[in-house]
């Protein structure tokens, strides 16, 4: 019963794109393999990128390609069974980060992360996702509900940054305005460390902006489960439209900027009202107006910058960051490979959040953990919270011996710290 249904759900996420990639295009050429960070960390076969869609693609072609409906033998198709469905929670959920890199290096371009997502989306609506990823998506839901209740609070908590912010540029009118109407809606994650230094540089530029009262993060994507995705979206473009907003502004999160900037559009059937932008475009863009003064001797360390996948391979954002380092410090060294070719960081698509699979996480980081090692440098810096907690532990596990960090705390650790901001209006 399970299965009829799976396939009945597997079938009702195919587009152009999921079923040429499924059923079509794939050469078994090979040449993915040695692209996949999973599949070089463990030497595993049944790992590589071909190998994860080929179980997929069996299913499939037993029902989609002629010649499977009446010769399955010939064609290797086969039936999906309760067996091989339960072990696809493992295979799409932990075997695959949807890092895209397999796409870039397949010259079909077959899209073994769409397959992945289809498949997570299956399992989703059977009840088989980890449980963590469905508790953290309702959580953003349940966030939305009580927003009324907790505005107090969120606010008394905001309050307490200020200090911070206040305390660095000198300025005791330097404030974070939360959910008034402003130019910019700025949409952090969970957590001061991407809330108090985007804070310090607005106020340091006198812009026009406001905090939200969500955080940006969508577990909806990770689930594959795109009503509950386009929900968690839905919450940012009302607070936008409420607050007047222009842009909206994304935190230092891959997997939000590729939901906001690339997704959205699709999932609401046309361009959003507002423009869509990550905080390193604008804090790019402040540097280069000269807005924003920096003193790159203050950052003491070498540092390196890893390219977050939905940022970099997915999101074209890879000279921002790098403009913003060098105007921050004084030793840059790259990581090889770099930008489109870089390595996840073992731990995108959802798989930082599930602590049942740390130990493969750990592993298969080992990747990026080398190329960490061998640029040397002290500090590494990124743009994504999930790949600046694996790179964190990465550290620990293998001795590398770094600190890691965000592009806008090393920028405010870098400026010269001068206030413009506006008065903050009446809450
Ligand atoms: S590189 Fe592309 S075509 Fe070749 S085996 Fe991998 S997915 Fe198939
Ligand atoms: S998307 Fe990334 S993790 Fe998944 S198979 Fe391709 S290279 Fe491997």
């Amino acid at each position: 019963m399970n299965t009829k249904v799976a396939l009945q759900e597997l079938e009702s996420r195919f587009n152009r794109l999921v079923g040429t990639s499924a059923t079509n295009l794939c050469t078994h050429c090979g040449w993915c393999i040695e692209a996949c960070h999973v599949y070089l960390a463990t030497r595993d076969p049944a790992l590589s990128p071909v190998a994860k869609t080929e179980r997929v693609r069996k299913v499939l072609r037993r029902s989609h390609d002629w010649l499977s409906k009446i010769f399955p033998f010939w064609t290797g198709a086969e039936d999906l069974t309760e067996e091989e469905l339960e072990k696809w929670t493992e295979l799409a959920f932990r075997s695959c980060t949807l890092c895209e890199r397999c796409v870039i290096n397949c010259p079909m371009a077959v899209e073994t992360p769409q397959i992945m997502a289809a498949v997570r989306g299956t399992l989703t609506s059977l009840g088989k996702a980890p449980e963590i990823l469905d508790q953290l998506a309702d959580a953003a839901l349940a966030r939305e509900e009580a927003a009324d209740a907790m505005r107090e609070f969120y606010l008394e908590q905001i309050k307490g940054l200020e200090k911070e912010v206040q305390d660095k540029l000198g300025d005791p009118k330097a404030c974070i305005p939360v959910d008034q109407e402003a130019d910019m809606l700025y949409v952090p994650l969970s957590g001061a460390h991407t809330i108090v230094p985007p804070a310090i540089l607005f106020n340091a530029v006198g812009a026009s902006w406001t905090l939200s009262m969500f955080e940006v993060s969508n577990y909806g994507v990770f689930l594959g489960d795109i009503p509950r995705a386009k929900r968690i979206t839905e919450r940012i473009l009302k607070e936008a439209e409420r607050v007047k907003a222009k842009e909206i502004i994304v935190g230092e999160c891959g997997h939000a900027y590729a939901a906001l900037k690339w997704e959205a559009p699709k999932w609401f059937g046309g361009p959003l009202k507002f423009k869509v932008r990550s905080i390193l475009e604008v804090i790019d863009e402040y540097l280069r107006e000269g807005r924003l003064k920096l003193d790159p001797s203050k950052t003491l360390d070498s540092v390196t910058y890893h390219d977050p996948c939905n940022l970099g391979r997915k999101g074209g954002i890879f000279e921002e960051p790098r403009r913003i380092i060098k105007a921050a410090s004084t030793d840059f060294r790259e990581m090889r490979p770099n930008r489109a070719e870089s390595f996840c960081c073992g731990g995108g698509g959802g798989l930082v959040a599930n602590l049942d699979w740390e130990d493969f996480r750990i592993k298969t980081g080992k990747v990026k953990a080398d190329q960490v090692r061998e640029t040397g440098s002290k500090l590494v810096v990124t743009a994504c919270d999930n790949c600046l907690h694996q790179i964190q532990e990465l550290s620990e596990h293998y001795g590398l011996g770094v600190r890691v960090s965000n592009v806008g705390q090393l920028v405010v650790n870098a400026l010269i710290a001068e206030s413009r901001r506006k008065t903050r209006k009446a809450a």
